[in-house]
């Protein structure tokens, strides 16, 4: 049964897009069967895959509103190894649309359960706020991967998103756990970077990643050419570190099927 990974940070720019996209690819490249989940009306993991977001016939809007079966929004990429079910600024008007549906925060679970056996992980890119939309991601979810930059701020940011996990693991979703803390745009020469990182692993320990992606221009290049790293500049440090972390979290998850 495929593992609904959220990809979450109430913070914009810290690297959700970019994590969702160039791990999707590490993980398929590692022969995993992987789907990414487009939930931000910005549609970035869209163009990050060479998606047209504005030409596609449905979206995870579509889901969202049941209107259709999430078979139907997956777009199939041969030649990067996984699929996407894109999303675009119909998205928008998913909060408001969905006030008054019923199960308004279970709708991307409901359509996710009939795909969820063909998939080994599905990686949902959420949009920079917890909105209607993150909250259905975070109950669609398994776990919560939480990308952030180590900046000044960004242990309060993280404080607070860790409050919206609990109280989601103590009504919506008990069984939701934090898969990773993954430090992203990662600057070793900086004192701050290191002073930050130094504070995230003395308060979560192992739930932070070992890998650090680190700051690399090929990364921010890579979806104006709308392909992952992977494909983009193989051999660049960027690349890199999302297979080394692909290869950290399967061998957590070997480690955890073996205990
Ligand atoms: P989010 O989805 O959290 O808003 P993005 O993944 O879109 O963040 O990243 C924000 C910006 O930073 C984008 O322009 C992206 O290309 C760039 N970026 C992300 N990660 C890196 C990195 N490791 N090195 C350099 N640029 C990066
Ligand atoms: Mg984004």
């Amino acid at each position: 049964m495929g593992k609904v990974i959220a990809l979450t940070n109430q913070k914009g720019g810290v690297g959700k897009t970019t994590t969702t996209v160039n791990l999707a690819a590490a993980l398929a490249a590692a022969k995993k069967r992987v789907l990414v989940v487009d939930l931000d009306p910005q549609g970035n993991a869209a163009i990050g895959c060479g998606v047209d977001k504005e030409k596609v016939t449905y979206t995870s809007f579509d889901i969202l509103m049941k209107e259709i079966l999430a078979t139907e929004a997956i777009i199939k990429l041969p030649e990067l190894g996984f699929s996407v079910i894109p999303g675009n600024s119909d998205l928008t008007a998913a909060e408001i649309r969905l006030l008054k549906e019923e199960r308004r925060e279970r709708r991307l679970e409901d359509g996710l359960v009939l795909i969820k056996p063909y998939y080994d992980y599905i990686l949902v890119d959420c949009p920079p706020s917890l909105n209607m939309l993150t909250l259905n991601a975070l109950v669609a979810a398994d776990s919560v991967l939480i990308p952030m930059q180590c900046e000044y701020y960004a242990l309060e940011g993280l404080t607070a998103l860790m409050g919206t996990i609990k109280n989601i693991q103590e009504t919506v979703n008990p069984g939701l756990h934090i898969e990773g803390i993954l430090r992203t745009m990662f600057d070793d020469r900086s004192r701050l970077t290191k002073d930050v990182s130094e504070q995230l692993v003395q308060y979560f320990g192992d739930k932070v990643y070992r890998t650090c992606i680190p700051r690399n221009i090929r990364l921010a290049e890579a979806p104006s050419h709308g392909l992952p790293v992977l494909f983009y500049d193989k051999a660049s440090r960027g690349s890199l570190a999302y297979i080394t972390l692909a290869g950290e979290m399967l061998r957590k998850e070997s480690n955890k099927k073996g205990s």
